[in-house]
């Protein structure tokens, strides 16, 4: 195989102190993503390789698309450091493509090589010029940039460009607790959050009977569609069933929105904590809803001290499903399940609530019970690639 891909790093160069363990991490993630190829993967500080069989190109290419910490790649072409190789190289390239503008820009990491890049460039360009008829040099806005790369063992040579996913890579901030309905503002908030290097833990609340299985397989559906971007996510499913019934019977209609969520707030703090995660994440978008004004979040986030991570706190809704169209959730999200928020909103909920009242309410039954009884009784589920599956849909 003459060719690779090379891959460079992200936003990791800004991270000195960091930076083999961004660069441990995204080398993990990559080795993991493609295991099922016959790959072979190696990096520097400045690059990583990935050699690789030529009919797997494509789907390769797919799942690198979606690794956080991968600035840009290149398919480029492999060539030993001496520079009749790089020349002929270059000149059996180039050949091959039609254009009447170039320009050779080159990066000699390994000082040892008799030409500096200015030196190379400029050599390189002289034998296309030679070598090809009616042809000229525009450094400003050529038709075809012509990329060099001397390292000390080998050199590379391509005229092609990727951008990737930028980030940073899964792994390199510890684990948030994503609170994942069926809705569209989650799953693009848990990928945001992908893309900051956390990993993800995710948590539903289910309602059942008055939620259907259906509207658990979505959010299953959903933790799916996210393993792409990230590594294996555990579900937790939380039992709400009877906190919701009981917020129902005792609190102000108004107020049943508020005090749900504040509930939800407080079992999250507890999943946190019992899970070893570090802050919530959600998709709580300002607002969007009732619950979601500046007021409602200070009164909802006041039963707890966990940082609460909001990615879509500002975005537009019509932002917000672009990336839901682009990570593929939006179709599962928009089909008709009922989650238990839904299901139980009132016609007027508060929209200015205030702690004081919240509490009142709350008086009027015993939550705590309720509460730790809850959270004893989650369901994990682990949700995987499945690899029959996944290689199937390639
Ligand atoms: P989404 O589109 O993500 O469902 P939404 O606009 O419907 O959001 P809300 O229902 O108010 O907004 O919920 C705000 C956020 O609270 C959600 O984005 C999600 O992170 C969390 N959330 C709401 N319902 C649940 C649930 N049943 N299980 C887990 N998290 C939930
Ligand atoms: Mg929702």
């Amino acid at each position: 195989m003459d060719k690779i891909i090379l891959i460079k790093y992200g936003e990791l160069n800004t991270k000195k102190g960091n930076r083999n363990f961004f660069i441990n991490t995204l080398y993990k993630n990559v080795l993991n993503s493609l295991k099922d190829y016959d790959v072979k993967i190696s990096k520097d500080r400045a690059r990583m390789y990935i050699e690789f069989k030529d009919e797997d190109l494509d789907s390769i290419k797919s799942i690198i698309d979606k690794i956080f910490g991968i600035y840009k790649y290149h398919i480029a072409y492999i060539v030993n450091t001496n520079i009749e190789d790089i020349k002929s190289k270059v000149l059996e390239i180039v050949k091959k493509e039609d254009f009447n503008t170039f320009k050779v820009e080159s990066n000699r990491s390994y000082k040892e090589f008799p030409l500096n890049s200015l030196e190379l460039s400029k050599t390189l360009g002289g034998v296309i010029l030679k070598n090809i008829d009616s042809i000229k040099v525009d450094v400003h806005n050529p038709e075809l940039l012509v990329n060099v790369e001397v390292r000390e063992k080998k050199s590379y040579i391509y005229l092609n460009s990727y951008m990737g996913s930028g980030g940073y890579p899964v792994g390199v901030q510890p684990k948030g607790m994503l609170m994942l309905s069926g809705g569209i503002d989650s799953p693009v908030a848990g990928y945001l959050a992908l893309k900051r290097g956390m990993t993800l833990d995710a948590v539903y609340f289910e309602a059942i009977p008055h939620t259907s299985i259906e509207a658990r397989n979505k959010v299953i559906t959903l933790a799916k569609k996210l393993l792409p971007y990230g590594t294996n996510i555990n579900l937790h499913i939380v039992n709400f069933t009877k906190i919701q019934e009981a917020i129902y019977k005792n609190c102000h209609s108004n107020y049943v929105i508020t005090i749900m969520r504040r509930m939800m707030y407080r079992i999250m703090e507890k999943i946190v904590n019992k899970y070893n995660g570090y802050v919530i994440v959600n998709g709580e978008s300002i607002g969007q809803v009732a619950s979601q004004t500046l007021t409602s979040m200070k009164v909802i986030n006041d039963v707890t001290s966990i940082p609460v991570i909001r990615p879509v706190a500002c975005l537009d809704k019509l932002e917000i499903i672009d990336i839901a169209k682009k990570i593929d959730t939006y179709e599962t999200s928009i089909l008709p399940y009922e989650d238990c928020c839904t299901v139980f909103v009132p016609k007027h909920p508060v929209i200015n609530p205030t702690i004081e009242a919240s509490e009142i309410e709350e008086n009027e039954f015993n939550y705590e019970e309720m509460i730790n009884e809850a959270v004893n009784s989650i369901e994990t589920i682990k949700i995987k690639k499945d690899e029959k599956e996944f290689s199937s849909l390639l």
